[in-house]
C-alpha cells in the first residue's frame, strides 16, 4: 500500500488527481499531515468521510514506535530509541543548551562510510530511511517537548547515517521541513552534516530553501583521513574543499567545520595549523567535538588541554571555533551508541 507521508505536495495533488478528486484537496491533506502531524485520515475534519474512506482503502501512514526514553539528569537532553514497521531501529536526540533545543536526527539505519571511530559504522548498512521516517522524528520529538512547554528550535542531520547517501529523501524531507506549509521550520536552523559526498553537496544548495553545510573534516593529511574516514580515498581533502569553495554561499552564510578530536591522531599544533591552509579563504566556523568513546573503541578523547590548545591556536588566528560539550553524556550522546547498548541487552 502506498504511504502517503511519503509524497511531496505536488505527489499528493498528482494522487488525488489519480483517485478522480480535485488537486486542492491534495493541499489540506499534506497540511494536515506536516503542518500538523495527524497520522490518520478520520481526523481530517475537512474532508469529507467518502474521500477519507477512498484514501485509506489505496493507502496508509507511516508507523514510528517510540521504544526507549532517556532523559539526562544533567542537562534535560533526550534521547529515544525509535522503531519502524520492519523492526529496523534509529536514534534521534534532543541536545538541550539553555534556551537551544537542537534535534539530532537520523537518516540511515546504520551508514556504509565505516568510519573507524563512529559506532553507527559499526552497525555495517541495513538501509535508507524513508522522508516519512525522517520527518516523523521532527514531529514526535518536538511533540514531547511541547508537552513540556517547550519546542525544536534548531534541527541537525547529524544523527545515524551519511546524509547525503540518501540524497532523494533527505532532499524530500528538508523541502517539507522547510515549507511554510510543511512543518515550517527554518531553514537557518536547519544543517546537514557530511562525511564528504563531494558528488552531493551541491544538492543542497539546489534547494528552494537552502540549509547550513556542516562538514565533518576530522583530519588534516589523506593519509589519516583516509585511515579514520574511508570516504577520503575517492574524495581526497583537496577535492572536498575545491567542492567547498564552488558553493554558492550566501552572504554572511558559513561552513561549519567538524573535527572529532582524537588524542595522538588527529590533535596536535601541526594539525591546528594544516586546518588553517585547508580552509583558506572558506568563510568557516570550526566546531572541536570532544570524542565520546564507542563500546571496544581503540581511540581515546583528547585532553581538555589539548583541546584548549588547539582552540587558541586557531582563535588566535581570528577563526571562530567552538568546543563542543559532550552534551548528554549521562545518556550515551554520541550517535549510535544506545543502538548498540541496545543490541547487547
Ligand atoms: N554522517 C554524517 C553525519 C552523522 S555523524 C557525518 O559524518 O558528518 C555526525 C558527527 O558525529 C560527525 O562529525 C562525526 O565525525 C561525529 N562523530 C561520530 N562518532 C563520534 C563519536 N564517537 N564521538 C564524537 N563525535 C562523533
Ligand atoms: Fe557514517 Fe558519519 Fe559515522 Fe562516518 S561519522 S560512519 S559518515 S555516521
Amino acid at each position: 500500500m502506498i504511504k502517503i507521508d511519503n509524497m511531496s505536495l505536488e505527489e499528493i495533488k498528482e494522487f488525488l488527481k489519480s483517485l478522480g478528486e480535485e488537486s486542492y484537496r491534495g493541499e489540506q491533506i499534506y497540511k494536515w499531515i506536516f503542518s500538523r502531524g495527524v497520522d490518520n485520515f478520520e481526523d481530517m475534519t475537512d474532508i469529507s468521510k467518502s474521500l477519507r474512506g477512498k484514501l485509506s482503502d489505496c493507502s496508509e501512514f507511516t508507523k514510528i514506535e517510540i521504544l526507549e526514553k532517556i532523559e539526562s539528569r544533567k542537562d534535560g537532553s533526550i534521547k529515544a530509541l525509535f522503531s519502524f514497521e520492519d523492526g529496523e531501529k534509529i536514534e534521534t536526540v534532543v541536545l538541550k543548551d539553555g534556551n537551544r533545543n537542537t534535534l539530532c536526527i537520523s537518516t540511515q539505519v546504520g551508514c556504509r562510510m565505516g568510519c573507524s571511530f563512529c559506532s553507527t559504522a559499526k552497525i555495517g548498512f541495513k538501509r535508507d530511511l524513508t522522508s516519512a521516517e525522517i520527518l516523523k522524528q521532527v514531529i514526535v520529538m518536538n511533540r514531547l517537548l511541547e508537552e513540556k512547554g517547550d519546542k525544536v528550535t534548531n534541527i541537525v542531520y547529524m544523527g545515524m547515517g551519511e546524509p547525503l547517501d540518501n540524497i532523494e529523501n533527505v532532499m524530500r524531507s528538508l523541502s517539507i521541513l522547510t515549507d511554510e506549509n510543511g512543518l515550517g521550520f527554518s531553514h537557518r536552523k536547519v544543517t546537514v552534516s557530511t562525511s564528504g559526498r563531494v558528488d552531493n553537496i551541491d544538492k543542497i544548495f539546489s534547494l528552494k530553501k537552502p540549509v547550513n553545510l556542516a562538514v565533518s573534516l576530522n583530519a588534516t593529511t589523506d593519509s589519516t583521513r583516509s585511515e579514520i574516514m574511508p570516504v577520503n580515498r575517492k574524495f581526497g581533502i583537496a577535492e572536498l574543499v575545491g567542492k567547498l569553495r564552488e558553493l554558492p554561499l550566501q552572504k554572511r552564510k558559513r561552513i561549519t567545520i567538524e573535527y572529532v578530536m582524537l588524542r595522538g591522531i588527529n590533535d596536535t599544533i601541526d594539525d591546528a595549523k594544516r586546518i588553517i591552509h585547508i580552509v583558506k579563504g572558506l568563510p568557516v566556523k570550526i566546531n572541536l567535538i570532544l570524542y565520546n568513546p564507542t563500546i571496544d573503541s581503540i581511540y581515546k578523547p583528547s585532553t581538555e588541554e589539548s583541546a584548549l590548545k588547539f582552540q587558541k591556536y586557531l582563535t588566535d588566528r581570528n577563526f571562530t571555533v567552538f568546543i563542543r560539550k559532550s552534551y548528554g553524556s549521562d545518556i550515551d550522546g554520541a550517535c549510535g551508541q544506545l543502538y548498540a547498548k541496545y543490541k547487547k541487552m
